[in-house]
């Protein structure tokens, strides 16, 4: 079994499409069954696609600050 944690920190190489297919693979059924995870990577990818807008946007200051803390609490056992 997959621990959320290791699906959290590939979850960006997931992203950006450096994952091997094996990768790929995990994380993808582990984001069908996690709801936790599959709600990290929609709040991540939603956050992306608005800064990857524009590649010359600037990133506010704090955002990876505050994505970590997010990440962080999503992930923190209940
Ligand atoms: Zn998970």
């Amino acid at each position: 079994m997959v621990r959320c944690r290791t699906i959290i920190d590939r979850l960006s190489e997931y992203m950006d499409g450096e994952a091997s297919s094996e990768l790929r693979r995990t994380i993808e059924n582990h984001l069908r069954h996690c709801r936790r995870c599959s709600a990290v990577y929609d709040s991540t990818r939603q956050m992306l696609v608005i800064v990857g807008d524009e590649r010359t946007f600037e990133v506010p200051t704090g955002f990876s600050e505050r994505l970590h803390r997010f990440i962080d609490q999503a992930i923190a056992p209940a």
